[in-house]
């Protein structure tokens, strides 16, 4: 098979959008033994309480995802914000492997430093002292001592909490910050980065100064959510090309 790699990000899969499940279902079926490698850079779900409550949707997404991997292509999943307490038992079900947050990607001759993309949102301070506080490891094992039920009311307030900030913050705080983006262009050496996270699907061309005073122009393309069309990313011949379709077709 031909290196050909796909990338996907925010599908927020959850049992009131039946619509989404069936176009991933679909989009597994399509490229099944037709890729190299499926990269899920996070928020496959909605909602993720941990890998001991598991939904039927779960379930049935864990089948299809094992049934892909095993007709011949690596899976890999990073964790968004929304389903970082997925773990190895669930990865193992899927037949997948978990990937950290960042990660530089390798196919060919074409790299790329793959990211969810929340961490550059640094403007949003009351998210990044969420994040910190979520991502601890102390914080997480107590989470999941708690009951199914317990966590199932923390994530529902969380939810409603998030709602209600994000709908006092400005677009410019929801975004990724400039700097960030900069600096990571700087620190990684890389002249690519995709990542999702912010629904803003788009290729950006970023030109930075080098040490040579040169004008190095790094890409920055960005995967968008499955609302309403699906958004993946296709590396082929070493080039990256972000595509969307129906969600029905
Ligand atoms: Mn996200």
């Amino acid at each position: 098979m031909a290196e050909r790699v796909l990338l996907i990000s925010d599908l927020h899969l959850e049992e009131q959008r039946p619509d989404i499940t069936a176009a991933f279902k679909n989009f597994l079926l399509s490229n099944q033994a037709n890729c190299t490698s499926l990269y899920i850079l996070g928020d496959l779900f909605e909602v993720w309480i941990g890998d001991d409550a598991q939904t039927p949707l779960a379930q049935e997404i864990a089948i299809s995802l094992a049934e892909f991997s095993k007709a011949g292509s690596d899976v890999f999943l990073m964790h968004g914000n929304r389903d970082f307490l997925i773990g190895e038992s669930f990865a193992q079900q899927c037949d997948m492997s978990l990937i950290p947050d960042p990660f530089e990607l390798t196919a060919g001759n074409f790299r790329a430093l793959l990211l969810h993309g929340d961490t550059l949102c640094t403007d949003d301070i009351d998210y990044q002292l969420f994040r910190t506080m979520v991502r601890n490891p102390d914080w997480q094992a107590e989470f999941l001592a708690k009951t199914v039920d317990e966590r199932i009311a923390y994530a529902r307030e969380a939810r409603r909490q998030s709602q209600l900030a994000t709908g006092q913050k400005t677009t410019e705080i929801m975004d990724v910050n400039a700097d960030a983006v900069q600096k990571l262009f700087t620190e990684s050496k890389h002249l690519t980065l995709i990542h999702g996270h912010t629904h803003r699907p788009a290729m950006h061309v970023v030109s930075s100064a080098s040490t040579n005073s040169a004008a190095i122009e790094h890409k920055r393309i960005v995967l968008g959510d499955w609302d309403q069309k699906l958004w993946y990313v296709e590396i082929q011949n070493s080039e990256a090309a972000l595509r969307s379709e129906p969600l029905t077709n």
